[in-house]
Order: C-alpha cells, then sequence, then structure tokens
C-alpha cells in the first residue's frame, strides 16, 4: 500500500488523509497512525506540513518576539 501523509516538521505527528473531510484534521504521532493503519514505514511517502498546534505556538512564539523588540 502506497499512503501519503502530511508530517508536522516540529513535533512529527502526521495528518490523517483519511480525515481530511472531518471538521478537524486528526494529528497522530507516527507510531500509532502505522499502528492503526497496519502499516510499514517503507509503505508511507510524506509531504511537509505543521499541524496547527505548531502553527499557533510558531505564531505566538514569533508575536512575542516581535513584542519584544
Ligand atoms: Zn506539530
Amino acid at each position: 500500500m502506497d499512503f501519503t501523509a502530511t508530517q508536522c516538521q516540529v513535533c512529527w505527528r502526521v495528518q490523517d488523509k483519511a480525515m481530511d473531510r472531518s471538521p478537524c484534521a486528526v494529528w497522530w504521532d507516527l507510531q500509532t497512525f502505522i499502528q492503526t493503519y497496519d502499516l510499514t514505514p517503507h509503505d508511507l511517502s510524506f509531504t511537509e506540513g505543521y499541524c496547527p498546534q505548531c502553527t499557533q505556538l510558531y505564531r505566538r512564539l514569533t508575536q512575542d518576539h516581535l513584542h519584544d523588540s
């Protein structure tokens, strides 16, 4: 099976593509993702991305930084 998933470049969790149509996308840690879909890392190809939590954290950090300067 060939499986493409978006992987967060900060926390390395992966987005569940099958859940794309749901209002909030599900982000798994890699181990859980592989076990849930019974995959091997070989089956997976990743697209670089950022999960909502890390995006929010990054925004907050950059905003704090802007306030400092
Ligand atoms: Zn993340």
